[in-house]
């Protein structure tokens, strides 16, 4: 339920409505928009709830019942977009992000010679994965802390921001002491007490589709983050699992204009394991700037066909230049 107050409501008389939801065993999220403030009650409001008995308190203008599950990501509970601000950069405020670099990070060299090459050619975060998810047990799992650090010294040399996919609860903060961003891989987007983890943290959590998760559980996978006290959330859509064997994944970019009505939170898109297929990224990354995506995040390798993780998706700095150059003419 959302509860309108009137225009000449003033901070402290909000206070004190929001403190006494709480002492009614409700949970108030203040918000202020367009010059009006609005309470959101997020918990304790049954389906017996008397609506009308909201319409009584002191200040308020209009009851709105909330009809959706997701309380704290829900366009309804505010209508501005959400911008998250991330060191320099703004996701969500109208550019589109693009995130690059390598799926996995393999040594020293291989993340200094990407990361270089994709900050000249404009991303503004590397990627790269030191905690790696693998179907299999005996493939490549990464470098952990040592890519961390790793990732961390190449971010900073080429003046770029970080983001890492973190598996584990236990190393959610261990991730977060080395990486800008966290990044919750698409396997782990219904892995509750890791999401639950990473809403503790304050650091910015790109949180990716499962591959066969609805927008609903989406949206529901970032209430967990949310509710923790971390909104800071940035949605992916990467593929979904469908029918078609040909492409490792079907890139949903429906999943863009709809997750914007949905939600408030800033939506990018995945087109690497979206697709699978390295003649795809160009034409998909377009595609997804074009419906709107705040921003992408794309693997590149200096040697793609010799990448340990994802080499069929992988594209070459070269290729990540000239799809830099196409991005901007979008503009
Ligand atoms: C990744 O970004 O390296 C990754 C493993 O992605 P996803 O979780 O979408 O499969
Ligand atoms: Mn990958």
């Amino acid at each position: 339920m959302i509860l309108t107050l009137h225009s000449s409501t003033t901070l402290h008389e909000v206070n004190a409505l929001a403190k006494r939801l709480t002492g009614m065993g409700l949970t108030p999220l203040v918000q202020h928009q367009d010059g009006v403030f609005q309470i959101a009650l997020i918990k304790g409001i049954d389906d017996k709830v008397n609506l009308s008995a909201f319409a009584q308190l002191p200040h308020v203008k209009a009851v709105v019942p909330m009809h959706e599950n997701y309380k704290l990501s829900a366009r309804e509970v505010k209508s501005d977009r959400t911008v998250i601000q991330v060191g320099d950069c703004a996701i969500g405020g109208g550019d589109c992000v693009v995130m690059a670099g390598p799926c996995a990070i393999e040594d020293e060299a291989q993340i200094f010679q990407i990361a270089k090459a994709v900050a000249q050619a404009g991303a503004r975060f590397l990627r790269g994965g030191a905690f790696k998810p693998r179907t299999s047990p005996y493939s490549f799992q990464g470098l952990g802390e040592q890519g961390l650090q790793l990732m961390q010294a190449a971010a900073k040399e080429y003046g770029l921001l970080s983001v890492s996919e973190v598996v584990a609860e236990k190393d959610v903060n261990l991730v977060a002491s080395y990486i800008d961003m966290l990044q919750i891989g698409a396997r782990n987007m219904q892995n509750f007490p890791l999401l639950q983890a990473v809403g503790k943290t304050d650091r910015p959590v790109l949180l990716k589709r499962g591959p066969s998760a609805t927008y609903q559980e989406l949206l529901l996978a970032a209430e967990y983050i949310m509710s923790q006290g971390n909104e800071k959330v940035i949605l992916c859509e990467r593929g979904i699992r469908t029918f078609e064997p040909y492409s490792r994944n079907t890139l949903d970019l429906a999943a863009v204009p709809i997750l914007h009505e949905l939600s408030h939170l800033p939506v990018i898109v995945d087109p690497s394991h979206g697709t699978g297929l390295r003649h795809c990224i160009a034409p998909m990354s377009l595609a997804a700037k074009a419906c709107g995506a705040d921003g992408l995040i794309i693997e590149v390798h200096h040697t793609p066909d010799a990448s340990v993780t994802d080499a069929k998706q992988a594209i070459s700095c070269e290729a990540f230049e000239d799809l830099m150059g196409r991005l901007a003419l979008l503009d």
